[in-house]
Formats: structure tokens, C-alpha cells, sequence
């Protein structure tokens, strides 16, 4: 699967967890317009990865595993909430494509450890995964960000002053 979005530049899981959530953070991102950075629960979410993931994550282009069970090749996505179960599910998908494209058969977990959570996906969808990817190129490739559109999460989303300013 091509996941460049340039020579260098690779889809990221981050990415297709955004696009899940909300195209126009897909967007944002790319731009390298990053939302505010003490939006508390960034930070409560920083917090809980660094409580629960593992000290030398492992990575690969557009990747960075929060946990990987070496025993029994379980990828364990971090999430600090299970708001965005769907998105997590997404971006688990991506990470098991990609490493079986390596030749690692895999198996996926979404652990929300403050809510005792945890979700276990065996298998992932070949063409929701290429299509995802597609979508992001797709949303990268725009001059302009995908219009704005109040949905369930722009409530606390940490763009909201950005798309919304007073208006919300
Ligand atoms: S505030 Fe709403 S429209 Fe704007 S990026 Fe967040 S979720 Fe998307």
C-alpha cells in the first residue's frame, strides 16, 4: 500500500484516528496547525500514555505502537477515553495492514485502563484500511480545510476557538 503523502511524508495512524473523528483535524494537522497544548485533556491523555505505555515503543514509518505484547503479538492501542472507540478501532486497523505487509500477523487491543476497557480486534478490513488512506491523501491535498460542521465532538474538541471562535 503507497501511504505517502510526499517523498518523506507518510499517512500516520494519528492521521487516520482524525480522520475518524474529524476531517478538518486531518487537515489542521498536516498544516502543522497543532491544537492548544495545555487543552486539558491533552493533557489528561499525555498523562495516561506516559502512566501505561512501553519506555522504547516500537515504531515504524507513520507508526508508534503505545504497547506491543511480544508473546503474543498484540498491538495495544492507549486511549485515555473510550469517546472514540471507532477511530481507535480505525487506527488499530491501520497498524495491523501495515505490519502484516512486513509479514507480522498481529492482533489488536484498544485499552482504556481508567475505564477497565479493553477491546480486542483480530481481524482488519484490507479495503476500509486503503480507503482510509486514500481519504487522507485525499483531505491533505485540499488548498483549504474541509468545511466546518458541528458535530458531537466539537464541544470539547481543542480546535474549537479555531473553527468556531465566540460563534459556540
Ligand atoms: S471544532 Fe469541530 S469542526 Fe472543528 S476540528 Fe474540532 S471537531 Fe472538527
Amino acid at each position: 500500500m503507497d501511504i505517502y503523502l510526499a517523498p518523506d511524508v507518510p499517512v500516520t495512524g494519528t492521521l487516520i484516528w482524525y480522520l475518524h473523528v474529524c476531517p478538518r483535524e486531518v487537515w489542521f494537522m498536516s498544516r502543522g496547525i497543532t491544537p492548544y497544548a495545555y487543552h486539558r485533556r491533552l493533557e489528561y491523555g499525555r498523562a495516561v500514555h506516559q502512566r501505561h505505555s512501553d519506555t522504547v515503543p516500537l515504531s515504524l514509518e507513520g507508526i508508534k505502537i503505545d504497547k506491543f505484547d511480544r508473546e503474543s503479538n498484540v498491538v495495544i492501542e492507549i486511549k485515555s477515553m473510550s469517546r472514540h472507540l471507532e477511530s481507535a478501532r480505525a487506527q488499530l486497523s491501520y497498524y495491523l495492514f501495515r505490519l502484516s505487509e512486513l509479514g507480522l500477523k498481529a492482533k489488536g487491543q484498544v485499552w482504556v485502563p481508567d475505564e477497565s476497557l479493553t477491546e480486542e480486534i483480530d481481524n482488519f478490513n484490507e479495503d476500509e484500511v486503503r480507503n482510509d488512506v486514500e481519504k487522507v491523501k485525499e483531505i491533505v491535498s485540499m488548498e483549504t480545510p474541509p468545511q466546518r460542521k458541528w458535530i458531537k465532538f466539537c464541544k470539547k474538541c481543542a480546535y474549537r476557538g479555531l473553527c468556531w471562535g465566540d460563534e459556540r
